[in-house]
């Protein structure tokens, strides 16, 4: 028989209908393969249950293991968030360090090790997701575990200038070449990881395969995309979504849309905007900023901090240019369901996308797959987000260039429509070709025949 796949992710989907495009895309996976979903329960306990807990058994078997408050403080909050994070979106500057942090990380994923030890059988494929589990795979191989092994890494990878600030830099080959491959979002961090293996003692083989000590394992980009009729379909059925925001006829929109955190570039956005208005003209309509920001994470400092310069910054432009009738940075700190976030893509004139660091962003292809293709909006885009690989007919610009984001929203509001829908054409058919189901298939091949070709 053949073997089945093992998925492994921090979280784990609860309920029976997920959504969310990554969550959606292994469900559909291991639905057709047959397998088992690993990852954590969310549930923090002083005595976490034993082995893995039972959630579903069908479509396929769910398990979930729980963490001590000391395991989610150590591996969760501290070493995956407050030191892998930031090191990874590049702001070395961000991170904390801590030797217990550290070694409870790796604690943590010697544990979950166990467990997958446990289950899989020997023709199982396993795919570990994300920095949560960066060293899963080394920590698999010390239970004996030979089965293949796929990780696939969501955020950018590290500079080679940034890794010697992190005390474990020296365990992450071996953390990498336990896997038999490594999948990145772009080629830009397939360059970036090569740099860091490279200084660390790994050596290139032929089409994209290293060797470090005993062990080969392949490199490459798998572009994540999303459900883009799914997306489509969302947007026609959103209701109006001029009625839900009360804006007056001939108003312009421009969106943002982030979980709340300082890789987004929120910030130099909301300094763009204010610029875009001090610079504005008498006879352009009036534009708003619609900026969505649910919060995530707050239990870590940097988190709070994010929070408290956006709600300054924001009042600070309000301050300057409100009227009686009229806020110009409307900044709602909430989660928004994907249902009404469509409507507001399908509404919005121009998409501000412009993180610092992001390794794809997948409101940046929502809003393309959400567009009216005869009455498109613009999507603004950052040269540092994963997605600019692909998006390349939006308005590129560089999120730190507060002049160069100011005069991108003045041509996004003033552009021709035929500008809009040739930049347009061009930004679907890309994300249509590399949507989440050539995602899912081309990695599980790539996986399967990993070490064969
Ligand atoms: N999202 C949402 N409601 C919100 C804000 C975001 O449903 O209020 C969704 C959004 O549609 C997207 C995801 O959250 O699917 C964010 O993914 P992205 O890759 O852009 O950024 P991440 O949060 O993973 O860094």
């Amino acid at each position: 028989m053949a073997g089945r796949l093992i998925v492994v992710s921090n979280r784990i989907p609860t309920d029976s209908a997920p959504s969310g495009g990554l969550v959606v895309a292994l469900h559909d996976a291991l639905k057709a393969r047959g397998g088992i979903w690993i990852g954590n329960s969310g549930k923090v306990t002083d005595s976490p249950a034993e082995g893995l807990t039972p959630i579903a058994d069908e479509p396929y078997r769910r398990r979930s293991f729980d963490l001590t408050p000391a395991e989610h403080k150590g591996f969760y909050l501290d070493y995956a968030n407050s030191t892998l994070w930031p090191l990874f979106h590049h702001r070395a500057d961000l991170m904390t360090l801590d030797q217990d942090a550290a070694r409870t990380y790796w604690e943590v994923n010697r544990k979950v090790a166990r467990l997958i030890a446990a289950e899989a059988g020997p023709d199982d494929m396993i795919w570990v997701h994300d920095y949560h589990f960066l060293p899963l795979a080394r920590a698999l191989r010390l239970e004996g575990v030979e089965n293949r092994v796929g990780f696939f890494l969501h955020i950018p990878f590290p500079n080679v200038s940034d890794v010697p600030a992190l005390p474990e830099n020296k365990y992450l080959p071996e953390w990498v070449a336990a896997y038999d491959l490594v999948g990145l979002q772009t080629v830009r961090d397939v360059s970036a990881a090569i740099n860091v293996l490279r200084e660390n003692g790994a050596e290139m083989l032929l089409k994209g395969r290293m060797k470090f000590r005993d062990r080969q394992f392949r490199l490459a980009s798998f572009p994540i995309g999303i459900d883009v009729d799914d997306f489509a379909e969302a947007a026609d059925a959103a209701g109006d979504a001029d009625r839900t925001l009360r804006l007056d006829p001939g108003e312009k929109l421009v969106l943002g849309v982030d979980r709340l955190d300082y890789s987004k570039g929120i910030p130099n956005r909301f300094a763009a905007f204010g610029e875009f208005l001090r610079t504005g003209q008498p006879d352009e309509p009036r534009a708003t900023l619609l900026q969505i920001a649910p919060p995530s994470r707050e239990d870590v400092e940097a988190y709070r901090d994010i929070r408290e310069e956006l709600e300054e910054m924001a009042g600070r432009v309000n301050g300057e240019h409100a009227e009686l009738d009229w806020t110009p940075i409307r900044y709602i700190r909430k989660n928004i369901p994907r249902e009404i976030l469509a409507g507001l893509y399908r509404r919005a004139d121009a998409m501000l996308v412009t993180p610092l660091a992001d390794g794809m962003n997948l409101v940046a292809k929502e809003y393309v797959a959400a567009q009216d293709g005869a009455d498109p909006g613009v999507l603004i885009l950052s040269h540092f987000a994963g997605a600019a690989e692909q998006l390349d007919a939006a308005l590129m610009v560089n999120p730190y260039d507060i002049g160069d984001t100011s005069r991108a929203i003045r041509a996004a509001l003033s552009m021709p429509e035929h500008e809009r829908i040739a930049r347009h054409l061009s930004l679907i058919a890309a994300i249509r070709e590399h949507d989440i189901d050539w995602w899912t298939t081309t990695y599980l091949d790539a996986l399967a025949t990993a070490g064969t070709i």
